[in-house]
């Protein structure tokens, strides 16, 4: 609702400052050269997510799923960088904490991801695997990595000696091949799709423990702090936590159609690998001991969640400081005044260009095809500089949530750039933060009726499978977990069995 108004609002406010919004004919004709609707969506993002979401991914130029392989997709240019960007901010946090980057093989020999027998149990169904090279058939199957616990901690035994080689902090930017089953959709489940993938070593529990929540702390500066996206940290419940862990930490956020997608993962592995592997290390006494490691990782998912969450009907919103471009400059100009505002035009990117990530947008194209673009591709800001601006040296600043306009003076840009990036920023942020929903339920029937409203249900929970595949076959819900960083009070009975409750669970509908 408030979209619309804010769009006749535009329009007039348009008008008012000679900005010509694009015409009937104009739009014909631009539909006619692409085939289909550039300018604007035909799916409402409140309306229809799911189709929302795979329109506005493919007219941002996202993702091409035209692949003829399910699961496999092609991330375009948009796409690709912002994941760039975002792996680049990662990677500077995670260097502060002293993680190095390797680069490890895509196969793994079968015999590797056999030795930890829970690992091999929980990946084998999904693991695509290399047998033949040419015509001849291979003595070993080689996987094509599902993730890399196995070989790379083939590698650390080689690397560790002694307690002087640990902590052992690895980190690989790659992909990943998972043949999942299920009906697959552009980033948010492929079975190719990239990720980072951290791995660790250490001397003690404690150590392994401490790092787990410095982990956190860096997926919460990114996802919340750079990306302003809300989620909840869950412990998975023994049966779901990740195949080879003592327990898996889950960043679960919530889509706007009310589903859960996880967008991170953080595994405590104890000694679970070390011990089969017998990855060995002399501690300062001289006694032969196995470290304790984690795992962790965020994949392509996060660039799905990023535009499912902050996007409206006009395309992406994206924040600030993962957008490929910041800043468009928009000239709109007349016969007569062509050459002085591109002049202007061009002055102010050069001087843009020095602080931020900003385009000179001078082709040939209408003003109103150029905003419809720079709409759909979530750019945070854009300039508009036309006669009345140039004679008032200023120029029109518009903010692509509100899309409000607001006519900056030439002196104070900068300035009002970074202002209007923070706004931007924190509007995000405040309305992931609002869509994180999380209600009680006392009992079965008032579990049902508020999953059905979207989001979390908090229950009483037994931390009985046997319950879960209960509330799974009746409801469609899983238990996702109880929260990782409180200990919540529980009284009364499970809100599926009604026997003794041990825990708080979050129960939700997930992707
Ligand atoms: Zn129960």
């Amino acid at each position: 609702m408030a979209t619309k108004k804010q769009n006749t609002e535009t329009k007039k406010q348009a008008a008012k400052n000679g900005h010509k919004a694009e015409s009937k004919q104009t739009k014909s004709i631009l539909n006619e050269q692409h085939g289909h609707s550039l300018l604007g969506l035909n799916f409402r993002k409140s309306e229809n997510f799911g189709e929302w979401y795979l329109e506005v991914i493919k007219k941002s130029d996202i993702v091409d799923e035209r692949v003829p392989i399910k699961g496999f997709n092609v991330l375009m240019p948009e796409g690709y960088e912002i994941w760039h960007i975002m792996m680049d901010r990662l990677d500077s946090m995670l260097k502060r904490i002293g993680v190095r980057n390797y680069y490890f093989p895509l196969l793994i020999p079968e015999r590797f991801l056999k030795k930890e027998a829970e690992h091999f149990k929980g990946f084998s169904p999904e693991t695509a695997w290399v047998t033949h090279a040419g015509e001849t058939k291979l003595e070993e199957r080689l996987a094509i990595r599902p993730t890399s616990e196995t070989i790379m901690y083939e590698m650390f035994k080689l690397w560790i000696r002694s307690y002087q080689d640990l902590p052992l902090k690895a980190n690989q930017y790659t992909n990943i091949v998972r043949w999942d089953t299920k009906s697959t959709k552009p980033l948010i489940r492929d079975r190719e799709f990239l990720w980072h993938e951290g791995h660790s070593a250490h001397a003690s529990e404690e150590e392994a423990e401490k790092e787990v929540g410095e982990i956190l702390k860096i997926y919460r500066s990114l996802i919340t702090g750079v990306l302003g996206i809300d989620y909840i940290e869950l412990i998975r419940p023994e049966w779901d936590k990740f195949a080879g862990a003592e327990y898996s930490v889950a960043l679960d956020a919530v889509m706007p159609d009310g589903k859960i997608l996880q967008i991170g993962t953080v595994h405590n592995l104890g000694q679970n690998f070390s011990k089969p592997l017998e990855m060995v290390f002399l501690d300062s006494e001289g006694k032969k001991k196995y470290p304790y490691q984690l795992s962790y990782g965020v994949t392509t998912r996060l660039l799905g969640a990023l535009i499912g969450i902050h996007g409206d009907d006009r395309g992406l919103i994206l924040p600030p400081e993962v957008a490929p471009v910041q800043i468009a400059i928009v000239p709109i100009y007349t016969k007569d005044s062509r050459e002085k505002i591109l002049e202007k035009c061009s002055e102010i990117f050069g001087r843009l260009e020095k602080s931020f990530r900003v385009m000179l947008d001078d082709s040939e194209k209408t003003p109103g095809f150029k905003f419809h673009q720079h709409e759909l591709k979530g750019v945070p800001l854009r300039i508009e500089i036309g006669p009345k601006d140039l004679e008032k040296k200023q120029v029109t600043l518009v903010r692509r949530d509100f899309l409000e306009k607001i006519p900056v003076e030439e002196e104070r840009l900068e300035s009002q750039i970074s202002e209007a990036f923070d706004s931007v920023f924190l509007q995000l942020k405040k309305r992931s933060e609002e869509n994180l929903i999380v209600r009680d339920a006392k009992n079965f029937e008032e579990l049902k009726s508020s999953l059905n409203a979207g989001g979390f249900v908090r229950i009483n929970f037994c931390m009985r499978e046997s319950c879960a595949d209960k509330i799974k076959a009746d409801t469609k819900a899983e238990v996702r977990g109880t929260l990782f960083s409180i200990e919540e009070k529980v009284a009364g009975g499970c809100a599926a069995c009604g026997q003794k409750a041990n825990a708080k669970a979050y129960v939700a509908r997930a992707y």
